[in-house]
């Protein structure tokens, strides 16, 4: 059906923009949705919790959802479409093809959820196919995710140009999350403390500290100065590749994830040196 519509909407010359989402909607989602308007005059959401993506154990059950807010907002946002198929019509009984990329995924979230990236090409490519779009947003807030999916449109050919939109944040800084629904008041400062630590990196770094090891040693020390906070890691790595990087002489990727009770959250900056 969604297919039949995309091919549609492509007869009737619509530049059709595709959001992905796994629902429960907050502002960052509807910043991708705005983003999106400026690309194309058919926008398309999706939400589907990909269970591929969930490793045994992760919160797939859990997840939060909320399908009929989530419509409401997107109804509220004009959307033209929303898709939000079963895991039965995107994983048939036989399905045994996955898209797996060789280097992006062995960094960062990569290394501590092993299938994580492995699910999620494969459930982009799919909506690719079926939504068909000319357009697609993602957020920087998943920045791995970013460059894994550009990367997978570059190597298969897909025909779709991919936008990515800043991380919106709560007031203090939080980066939104639909995840953040897990904080218990108390634990919320301490998630606020992943933000503070890329702050403080930048801070450090326009102080002349170039050397990656120091920066990420102040990161891990404000971080465990909080309750409940788990390290999962916290990196500084090139803003393509993903390698690590030990002396910071040009803007590089900072990004973490760290555990706040049984929150995982992740956050991420592009430092810059102030070169001159
Ligand atoms: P999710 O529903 O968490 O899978 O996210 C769907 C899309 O929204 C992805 O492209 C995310 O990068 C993006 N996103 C999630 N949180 C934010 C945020 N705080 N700011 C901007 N984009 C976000």
């Amino acid at each position: 059906m969604m297919q039949a519509r995309s091919d549609r909407m492509r007869r009737q010359f619509k530049t059709i923009v595709f959001v992905p989402t796994m629902g429960f909607l907050h502002e960052g989602h509807l910043s991708l949705v705005r983003e999106g308007k400026k690309h194309g005059d058919d926008l398309v959401v999706s939400i589907f919790v990909n269970p591929a993506q969930f490793a045994p154990g992760e919160d797939l059950e859990s997840y939060p959802r909320d399908l009929d807010r989530d419509l409401e907002l997107l109804r509220e946002e004009g959307v033209d479409a929303v898709f939000n198929p079963d895991a039965k019509e995107i994983y048939g009984k036989e399905f045994q093809t996955y898209v797996e990329l060789k280097k992006l995924p062995n960094h960062l979230c990569g290394i501590s959820r092993p299938i994580f990236f492995k699910g999620v090409a494969t459930v982009v490519a799919k909506l690719f196919n079926i939504v068909k779009p000319h357009v697609t947003v993602f957020g920087q807030k998943d920045y791995q995710q970013l460059v894994i999916i550009r990367q997978m449109v570059r190597d298969l050919g897909f025909d779709i140009e991919v936008v990515g939109a800043p991380t919106v944040r709560e007031p203090d800084g939080l980066a939104m999350s639909s995840r953040n629904a897990y904080l218990a008041p108390e634990q919320r400062t301490s998630a606020l403390s992943l933000y503070k630590s890329l702050q403080k990196a930048q801070e450090l770094l326009e102080n002349g500290i170039q050397d990656a090891t120091i920066i990420i040693d102040a990161a891990t020390e404000l971080i465990q100065s909080l309750p409940e906070t788990k390290i999962d890691y916290i990196a500084i790595c090139d803003t393509e590749t993903l390698v690590d990087i030990k002396t910071i002489d040009k803007p590089v990727l900072m990004a973490l994830a760290v555990k706040v009770g049984k929150a995982r959250l992740i956050d991420n900056m592009i430092l810059n040196p102030q070169l001159d």
